[in-house]
């Protein structure tokens, strides 16, 4: 379970997160969605502990989040894990699937190196990518094994939370359905909790229980997703669904 309450962070006079709260039950998924600015990957930042709240709290398993050490925070990440948009920017083009998925294994000292490479097959597996990528360079694959290979990169850790930007943005529509379904089939298998920013509606739909509509770095609706975004009441919220099919 995880419970944002109350979380505030500004840059300067900006307040670009103004008292956002909401909860999300172990195993449900969560989305974020508002117009660009509207304080989204800054609140998943709070949550993930990668910013720190000027007010309010934010509790994962029954644990703060914040003002914890670096060492204590390290260890929260093991449950807590973040895919990027654009995972690979950042990352050596050079290094195998192999050494990509297994990498956080190996920081963490987790198993023999024989039970390490089993856990990147379970992981390689369990997003449905062959094992055959294990010596493929992420530049010689498909976007969307990309975003499978980053998916196993945060699942191996066997995290509880998977946080998610923009999960799908960069694919095309026929790729999306492949990722949502490994997406969903994780969600009832291992049991896992999802929060996510996304400005497809449709994605939405397909994969949270629950939605906060952010405008201006505050909810101004959330509930179960039929409801906000069958019925929205808040003006913004209305204008949000009818500009976007
Ligand atoms: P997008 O959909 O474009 O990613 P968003 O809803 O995720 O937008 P945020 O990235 O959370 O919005 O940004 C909210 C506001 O805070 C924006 O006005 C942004 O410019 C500002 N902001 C975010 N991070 C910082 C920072 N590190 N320093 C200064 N301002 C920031």
């Amino acid at each position: 379970k995880i419970e944002v309450s109350g979380v505030v962070k500004s840059f300067g006079s900006l307040r670009a997160v103004d008292g956002v709260s909401f909860t999300v039950p172990a195993g449900t998924t969560h989305a974020l969605v508002g117009e660009s600015g509207s304080g989204k990957t800054t609140t998943i930042r709070l949550l993930l502990g990668l910013e720190e709240p000027d007010e309010g709290g934010v509790r994962v398993a029954g644990e703060e989040v914040a003002g914890r050490s670096h060492a204590s925070l390290r260890a929260l990440r093991r449950h807590l894990q973040l895919v990027y948009q654009n995972p690979f920017t950042s990352l050596d083009p050079t290094w195998t699937v192999q050494r990509l998925v297994g990498e956080s294994l190996g920081r963490f000292k987790v198993g023999t190196r024989r039970e390490r490479e089993l856990r990147v097959l379970e992981a390689l597996r369990a997003v449905g990518l062959d094992e055959g990528v294990r010596g493929r360079r992420p530049g010689t694959l498909s976007g969307g094994q990309r975003q499978r290979v980053a998916l196993a990169r945060s699942l191996v850790l066997r995290p509880d939370v998977v946080v998610l930007d923009e999960p799908t943005s960069a694919l095309d529509v026929s790729v999306q359905a492949g990722i949502v379904e490994v997406l969903l089939e994780l969600q009832a298998e291992l049991g896992l909790t999802y929060v996510f920013v996304s400005h497809d509606l449709a994605l939405v739909r397909q994969l949270a229980h629950t939605v906060s509509v952010l405008h201006r770095g505050r909810v101004v609706e959330d509930g179960p997703v039929e409801a906000v975004l069958g019925a929205p009441e808040h003006e913004y919220a209305r204008a949000l669904v009818e500009s976007i099919p």
